[in-house]
């Protein structure tokens, strides 16, 4: 439209429209609230103030958390476990060799006792921990990063020896590719007959991995899931290049997190598995996850064992969140129950107007793009 009313431009700006008049009688516009006024003239009045309407109505509730959390200084940082994801095509061994790692760490007497499924669970590679997240697969990990949710730090791509490259692998390659993350290949089923780990390692040279053995620098790594052969080289392997990224966090703040996976527990209620990525998360501490929000209840490690805190890249079990979760949202610890209560409550407001499309920025651009 060309033009629009006084009123109309009033509500745009979130002015009254008495403030509009004045600023037009400034620039020697007469109008009352039901005057139309020209386009270049409602630019001219919106331009004027309009940096400060933007500042006004978007506060989001980002910009809050942010302002929550603070940027952390270097010296601040500390090492961190690397974040491992699993991937691979269906049936080359993902789960057989997520569960013969965390086997490796089962003591004589713990072995078989240790069943507890929460998401994602630590195994001690010497003496220093590797977390894995223990939902193979891409659907998972897309979701998550769909949601912008970038959780992990290295991708092991498990090829099956007999098997090479599959339509999945090339997925799960090209997923590890755009997520940043590095590569290393678990060339699994080495124990098989028809074993040809370099028939994969010269596939994977077509989808420009090219294995170290050959010069490049994609570590590829010989294991058996089902002997349990090469899986602490895997493990080394996987270390040594959580050493070169360098990873690091402040566990000396609030804790962020994501959520790994939630449901609702008939006895304890929503219960959800968090990756705690910076900070430490206490028990009792308030929080806000996606839209749920509440206080740290019971917090159970991966082996089902009661803590009281848990650091960066821990994965921890929380109960006492006033709803369920998604998957990929983000945990923030915040500093009392009724901060988080109210950052809550802005949130949902916030994706109820962007679900009616009610909410936007007002500039210049979509001033009159809607009236
Ligand atoms: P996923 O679909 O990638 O999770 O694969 P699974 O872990 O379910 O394994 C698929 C099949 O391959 C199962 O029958 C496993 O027992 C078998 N398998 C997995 N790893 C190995 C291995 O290293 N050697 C042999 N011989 N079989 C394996
Ligand atoms: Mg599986």
């Amino acid at each position: 439209p060309e033009e629009m009313t006084v009123g109309e431009l009033a509500a745009r700006l979130h002015l009254t429209a008495s403030e509009v008049i004045k600023r037009l009688m400034t620039l020697g516009v007469m109008a009352s609230i039901s005057d139309t006024i020209d386009y270049d003239t409602a630019a001219m009045v919106a331009m004027e103030i309009g940096a400060k309407v933007e500042k006004e109505v978007v506060v989001t509730i980002e910009d809050r958390l942010f302002q929550v959390e603070n940027e952390d200084d270097d010296s601040t940082l500390v090492e961190r476990p690397p974040i491992v994801v699993v991937m691979g095509h269906v049936d080359h061994g993902k789960t057989s060799l997520l569960d013969a790692i965390r086997n490796t760490n089962v003591t004589e007497g713990e072995a078989g006792g240790i069943t507890q499924h929460i998401g994602a669970y630590q195994v001690m590679v010497n003496d220093r921990p590797v977390t894995f997240l223990d939902t193979p697969g891409h659907a998972a990990f897309t979701s998550m990063r769909a949601r912008g949710a970038q959780v992990t730090d290295i991708a092991v791509i498990v090829v099956a020896a007999d098997d090479g490259i599959m339509p999945q692998t090339v997925e799960a390659i090209n997923h590890a590719k755009a997520a940043g993350v590095s590569i290393i290949v678990a060339i699994n089923k080495m124990d098989k007959p028809h074993a040809n780990p370099d028939k994969v390692m010269q596939e994977l040279t077509e989808y420009e991995l090219v294995p170290e053995a050959w010069g490049g620098d994609v570590p590829c790594m010989p294991v058996s899931a089902k002997t349990g052969n090469g899986i602490p080289d895997l493990l080394e392997m996987i270390q040594l290049v959580a050493d070169t990224s360098e990873l690091k966090a402040n566990p000396d703040r609030m804790a962020r997190g994501t959520v790994i996976e939630a449901k609702l527990d008939k006895g304890r209620g929503p219960v959800a598995t968090i990756l705690v990525q910076t900070g430490t998360l206490h028990a009792g501490d308030a929080v806000i996850a996606g839209s749920t929000f509440g206080r740290v209840r019971v917090m159970l490690n991966d082996r089902g064992e009661r803590v009281e805190e848990a650091g960066p890249s821990t994965p921890v079990e929380i109960t006492g969140l006033d709803d369920v979760p998604e998957a990929g949202d983000v945990l923030n610890a915040v500093e009392d129950e009724r901060l988080a209560k109210e950052l809550v409550e802005q949130r949902k407001h916030e994706q109820k107007e962007a679900q009616f499309s009610a909410y936007e920025k007002v500039t210049l651009d979509n001033l009159f793009s809607h009236i």
